[in-house]
């Protein structure tokens, strides 16, 4: 068996380390932040390929692993439903399924802390090498440290998140808290609600402690909204006392007034019932939403997974799932191949193709939202709104390599 190091402990590191593990390599986690990363995403809608790479990791998936919701539905500004589409899905959340991975590895092999800064090879084996000064060897080194990752820029600088122009505004509210009209009309569905040029959209999720229960829930929203490089997204990204985070600012940094900003824009152009979430969620933040999009994945001994090879925006639905299908092609290539270049170069073979598709796919989604003006709304509300509600976070494994994938030119 092999000895393999995971660069990046969150959701794509802990599935590839988990698969490996249950094939009895010897694998270790580096991950720079210290501690838990709970409280990092909100609701994520978990793909058939998801579960089964939970599933191989010895992970038992029952009926408590999210909110079932049977329906979406669109709602104008004044609240009323324009149209509803059938389409059946569970909600996860982004802290169940860490706690899940995390809890099926052992602690001894997952290193909190270790910020990593660089890595040497030779023909048998890799180094890498942690800001702490402190060194891991393994056969291999699989990447799976994020969009703005240390080891792409190392093996691919060339490589740079590109700015698709808009953010996203997230935030979750407790059920308890919500109106009775906004518990009727919205909470248990898949909620859609489309400004020009923007998108809204929302779900019931688990409450504290994975609670399902009715009245314990959470409602996620995220609201996608243009901001310009040069001038609103500077702005966004500067904390109340004038500090600019160019790379990304945490939840608690965001500005209060851009908070307040964005909860009157919401009175003003979203349905009664999202502008009430708003209103009733705690931490109201934001991330800039990104395109990675690569062009090889496999360097000898090293391998680009997760969001350190592609970035899909997150129309799609797919990153968690794109991860495990990146976690079980490295794990198939290994038990053919072993731990080798060769391993890693058929996992280039396998999915470098699938996951630009599924870029050029979220790319088309995104520029689909950002060019509905205001014309376009009123002429045909009810046509946009259900192709939105039908192409949104749905699986798409089945048509990835087909013509339907992009319908049109943008
Ligand atoms: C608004 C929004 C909504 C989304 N909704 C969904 C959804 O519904 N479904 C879905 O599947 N996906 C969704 N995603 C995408 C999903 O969150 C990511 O695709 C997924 O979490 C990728 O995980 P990852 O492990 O590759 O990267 P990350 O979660 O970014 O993890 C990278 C890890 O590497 C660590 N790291 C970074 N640098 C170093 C270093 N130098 N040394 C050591 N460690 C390092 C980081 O600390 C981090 O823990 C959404 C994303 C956004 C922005």
């Amino acid at each position: 068996m092999s000895k393999i190091i995971v660069v990046g402990g969150s959701l794509g590191g802990l599935l590839v380390a988990n698969l490996l593990r249950s094939k009895g390599h010897e694998v270790d986690i580096l991950e720079k932040v210290s501690g838990s990363l709970d409280g990092r995403g909100a609701g994520i809608v978990p793909h058939p390929v998801l579960i089964r790479a939970l599933e191989l990791c010895g992970i038992k998936i029952d009926d408590n692993v999210g909110v079932p919701v049977a329906r979406r539905v669109t709602l104008d500004q004044k609240g009323q439903r324009i149209t509803e589409l059938d389409l059946p899905q569970i909600f996860t959340s982004w802290g169940r399924l860490y706690h899940m991975l995390k809890e099926n590895f052992p602690d001894k092999h997952y290193h909190s802390g270790k910020n990593v800064i660089s890595f040497g090879e030779n023909s048998q084996e890799v180094m890498v090498h942690c800001e702490d000064g402190s060194s891991y060897q393994g056969e291999l080194l699989i990447a799976s440290d994020g969009l703005r990752s240390v080891i792409r820029n190392i093996v691919a600088p060339e490589i740079k998140p590109e700015y698709t122009g808009y953010v996203a505004w997230r935030g979750v509210s407790e059920e308890a808290a919500l109106s009775q009209y906004m518990r009727n009309t919205l909470f248990d569905h898949f909620g859609f609600g489309l400004p020009e040029g923007e998108q809204m959209l929302g779900y019931p999720v688990a409450g504290f402690e994975n609670n399902l229960n009715p009245g314990h829930r959470r409602y996620n929203f995220v609201w996608y909204r243009q901001a310009p490089e040069d001038t609103l997204l500077k702005d966004l990204l500067t904390d109340a006392d004038g500090v600019f985070h160019p790379h990304g600012i945490s939840p608690i940094q965001v500005n209060w007034k851009h908070i307040t900003q964005v909860r009157e824009a919401a009175r003003k152009n979203l349905a009664p019932q999202f502008a009430e979430v708003l209103e009733k969620t705690g931490m109201v933040f934001f991330q800039p939403i990104y395109d990675v999009f690569s062009k090889r994945i496999a360097f000898n001994r090293v391998a680009l997974m997760g969001d350190a090879s592609f970035v899909a925006r997150p129309h799609v639905g797919m990153g968690v799932s794109k991860a495990a299908e990146d976690a079980l092609s490295i794990l198939h290539h290994i038990d053919q191949l072993g731990a080798t270049p060769e391993a890693l170069e058929a996992y280039q073979q396998e999915r470098l193709i699938p996951c630009q598709r599924v870029v050029a796919r979220a790319q088309y989604l995104g520029k689909f939202m950002t060019a509905q003006g205001q014309e376009e709304l009123k002429n045909n509300h009810i046509g946009i709104a259900n192709r939105v509600m039908k192409e949104t976070a749905i699986d798409i494994s089945d048509i990835i390599m087909s013509d339907e994938l992009i319908p049109e030119n943008l």
